[in-house]
């Protein structure tokens, strides 16, 4: 008899007869003798009404509010499931972050699970239930509801699954697993048997929405197998595992881009010791994380600073970088909204020359113009102009071979 977690996503609980289906599968394996505990995220569309409804209200809704608002759609996924497995004649029991004991940080809209209770969970198994619990949410030292940040159900499935050791999490999705890259992007993209934790990392952190980051953080910090699956096929879907199998001899294994973020530049700062920190320091005091940088050479004691942020922060950065250029008197601040950042990503990239060059003269080809690059280990990233990200996935999924199943 196995423990499983399972997690269903907004297109998957999108509609009353898409929840009954949802529930006849977990009745399924109930059926099979397995201890069924199911993590739900709201119906699809709904988290972004509550958001819209909260602008609606004020420009700058108060974050303890927003959180006690956006954690209800998950409330009205579980209470549906519950009623449609009880419907159906089995037991259920539904269970929203705080009676589950999911404790976080205090950080509204973007808390992180520090611990969680498992007994009341394990009550309820004993009891025969099929227990579901709202994605998405916990509850800080004093008692404040908190949100875990968009996409955050996952996290709340591979949590519950490392806490409560089960054998294995599953989740449900509109697509049949982890693919080399999104498939509604590439039509040639291709499913992967499996992918290792830090490939996958790497992949959600450059914006593989498949899976949310910390989902994997947690996967790969507990050692918790991951299985990345269609709500709407029985097949087999992606592993995420701590090894993948010959994924080192693949030089690139995937292809991610993010379309979420945004560019400044501060331009002509005074190339001075101390500088960047006066810079970086507002931002970070405003909570704004910076991600790619990069600074000119300077000309006549002159440079110009680059970097990006998420397209949320961008507003209040360019507010606080405007005080700031002033303060250390830098000519002026630049914006642009409309970029993206293509990257790639592979393990075996480490032991690969002339991968960088292959991706920019692929590019290039292409006359797709790259704005700034940043490497590790494992990825190359570049930000080109927004409208030029499909066409730069699928050029460079060609180029890497990634459509071919022995992809070098
Ligand atoms: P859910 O609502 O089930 O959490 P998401 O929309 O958050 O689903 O994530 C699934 C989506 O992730 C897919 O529809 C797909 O467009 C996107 N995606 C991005 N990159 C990949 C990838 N490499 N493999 C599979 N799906 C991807
Ligand atoms: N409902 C939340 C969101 O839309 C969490 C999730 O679906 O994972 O971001
Ligand atoms: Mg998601």
């Amino acid at each position: 008899m196995a423990l499983i977690v399972q997690k269903y996503g907004g297109t998957s609980v999108g509609s009353i007869e898409k929840i009954q289906n949802v529930a006849r599968k977990v009745i399924e394996e109930h059926k099979n003798g397995n201890r069924m505990v199911v993590v739900l995220s709201a119906m699809s569309g709904q988290t972004n009404k509550l958001i819209e409804l909260a602008h609606q209200m004020t420009e700058d809704p108060d974050c303890r509010e927003l959180d006690v608002l956006i954690s209800t759609g998950e409330q009205v996924s579980i209470a549906l499931f519950s009623m449609a497995v009880k419907s159906m004649g089995y037991e259920a029991c539904s269970l929203l972050g705080f009676q589950v004991g999911i404790k976080t940080d205090q950080i509204y809209g973007k808390a992180r699970i520090q611990e969680i209770e498992t007994a009341r969970i394990f009550q309820e198994l004993e009891k025969n239930q099929i227990v579901s619990v709202a994605g998405f949410q916990g509850l800080d030292d004093d008692g404040n509801i908190t949100t875990l940040g968009r996409g955050g159900s996952d996290t709340t499935a591979v949590a519950l699954a490392a806490a409560l050791n089960a054998d294995v999490c599953e989740i449900y999705t509109d697509v049949d697993g982890v693919y080399t890259t999104d498939p509604n992007v590439c039509l040639k993209a291709r499913k992967m048997e499996s992918i290792s934790y830090d490939e996958m990392l790497e992949m959600a952190s450059l914006g593989a929405k498949v899976l949310e980051i910390r989902s994997v953080e947690f996967a790969k910090k507990f050692n918790v197998p991951v299985h990345v699956r269609s709500t709407f096929s029985n097949e087999r879907g992606t592993m995420v595992v701590a090894e993948a199998k010959d994924m080192e001899k693949v030089t690139v294994s995937g292809i991610a881009f993010n379309k979420n973020e945004a560019r400044i530049t501060i331009a002509k700062v005074p190339d001075k010791p101390g500088i960047a920190g006066k810079i970086f320091d507002p931002l970070m005091k405003a909570g704004i994380v910076v991600d790619m940088i990069v600074q000119n050479t300077s000309e006549e004691g002159l440079t110009d600073l680059t970097f990006t942020v998420i397209k949320a922060d961008y507003n209040n950065s360019m507010k606080v970088l405007k005080e700031v250029a002033k303060e250390i008197g830098a000519e002026k601040v630049l914006g642009d909204e409309n970029i993206s950042k293509v990257s790639i990503i592979g393990v075996g990239m480490r032991t690969h020359a002339g991968v960088a060059q292959k991706m920019f003269n692929t590019l290039a080809r292409e006359n797709i113009n790259i704005m700034m690059i940043s490497t590790s280990e494992i990825k190359i990233s570049v930000v080109i102009e927004e409208k030029y990200t499909e066409l730069a996935v699928r050029v460079l999924h060609e180029a890497f071979g990634l459509d071919k199943p022995t992809a070098e």
